[in-house]
């Protein structure tokens, strides 16, 4: 089953919203930086709130949300363009943290205090840059308390990640709700009543249920429209060439060094742990005699 988000609007153009599956996504994303568990539904989180954020980007601009924190993951980091192409990082995969209350601890994981960052490459001069306190260290309620405070659009946003007993993802997606100016309280309230008796997110596309459906099941009484689908996967942007050209920015001795006595270089991506590997001859340094 591919992934993909769903965007649409309400007949009177005042309430908004996406729904994703991300379960490929973050299977990804989790399979290229091994995290455990509780590591794997922080990362999931992460990566599918870009993937629902992403739907509001346009042309080549691109968003990023990064989370530093005092928990053991310390910083996450996940991007997305126009286009559903997602990436995503993690400074520490493996949480060690037992289960709370019958739940992986993704509070204790993520750290009680701590910022979100979000950054926004809309073609402008400079970026856009903000950041927010974690409220609560969920991830989707952070997201939500961003866009509602610093972005003044009242949001709601759900995110779900179901693991297998091995740890595998076999379930994960997300909604994202926005009030637009103009939202009459009676919309609004018709919505809040329908999230008060909706399943989990993940619960509902774990049993099948399509982007679009949830989508009409949140959005039902709106008159909503689906205007756009995107397909959604892992893809980063780092580059051989692009690696190359780095290492030779730097210093024949620094090159040298991290060539060292085996004389290749290797090089790993920090967002898909790709690594490259150049010889000497790649990076402009005689060979050793
Ligand atoms: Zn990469």
């Amino acid at each position: 089953m591919r992934d993909y988000l769903v965007r649409g609007i309400s007949k009177d153009g005042t309430l908004r919203g996406a729904v994703a599956r991300s379960t490929a996504l973050v299977a990804e994303a989790c399979r290229r930086h091994g995290t455990d568990p509780t590591a794997s539904i922080a990362l999931g989180r992460l990566t599918t709130a870009t993937a629902l954020l992403g739907c509001l980007l346009k042309g080549d601009q691109r968003l990023g949300l990064k989370i530093e924190a005092n928990g053991p993951l310390e910083k996450l980091f996940a991007e997305t363009d126009a286009h559903g192409s997602v990436r995503s990082s993690i400074k520490n995969p493996v949480a060690g943290l037992p289960p709370k209350d019958g739940r992986f601890d993704v509070v204790g994981a993520v750290g009680n205090a701590g910022l979100l960052h979000v950054t926004k490459d809309l073609g402008l001069k400079d970026p856009y840059r903000g950041s927010v306190i974690l409220v609560s260290s969920e991830i989707g309620e952070d997201i939500a308390y961003y866009l509602t405070t610093s972005e003044q659009v009242p949001s709601s946003v759900a995110l779900g990640i179901i693991l297998g007993g091995e740890g595998e993802v076999t379930a994960a997606g997300g909604f994202l709700i926005q009030a637009l100016p103009g939202a009459s309280d009676d919309a609004i309230g018709m919505i809040e009543e329908t999230l008060r008796t909706l399943p989990p997110v993940a619960t509902l596309l774990r049993d099948g249920a399509t982007p679009e459906e949830i989508f009409e099941r949140i959005f039902a009484g709106c008159d909503p429209t689906i205007q756009v689908t995107t397909d959604l996967r892992f893809r980063c942007t780092c580059s051989r060439e692009q690696l190359r050209t780095l290492l030779l920015g730097m210093s024949e001795e620094d090159r040298r060094h991290a060539c060292g006595p085996e004389e290749v270089a290797t090089v790993v991506c920090e967002f898909c742990k790709e690594a490259y590997r150049f010889d000497c001859l790649d990076l402009g340094l005689p060979a050793n005699p």
